[in-house]
């Protein structure tokens, strides 16, 4: 189910995400993991919200159900906080509130096609 859009110019120190959790919305395979990323987890937050991509190069990805990353806490109706905050990965600190990124995910209700997710080759 789509998010409705969001209005207005985010707060840039990012007080208004946990209301927003837009750019959170996307399909498989959109948050992926560097080495530095990696080093940021604890075997159990990689266990437990990350898969490894069977096909070549086997990049990880951050867990999806489809419409959100596995990372998102829905439990509470209209917030949409992260669990994995501190570790999360460059992909998600790529997205800055205020960012074309951030105000794209916001105007369509999930993150769209302007972010760049850079891989290491
Ligand atoms: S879309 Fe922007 S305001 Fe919304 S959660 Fe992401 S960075 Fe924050
Ligand atoms: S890891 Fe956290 S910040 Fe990144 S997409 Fe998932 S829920 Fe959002």
């Amino acid at each position: 189910m789509p998010l409705a859009p969001v209005g207005g110019e985010p707060d840039p120190e990012g007080g208004d995400c946990v209301a927003c959790g837009r750019c959170c919305h996307h399909g498989p395979r959109t948050v992926h993991f560097l080495v530095d990323d990696d080093a940021r987890m604890s075997p159990e937050l990689l266990a437990e919200y990350t898969d490894l991509d069977p096909r070549p190069p086997g990049f990880r990805f951050m867990k999806n159900d489809g419409e959100r990353c596995a990372g998102l806490d829905t439990r509470v109706p209209g917030a949409y906080p992260c669990r994995i905050y501190p570790n999360r990965p460059m992909d998600c600190r790529i997205v800055e509130p205020g960012s074309e990124a951030c105000l794209e995910a916001r105007r369509l209700g999930h993150l769209g096609t302007s972010v760049v997710f850079l891989r290491k080759r």
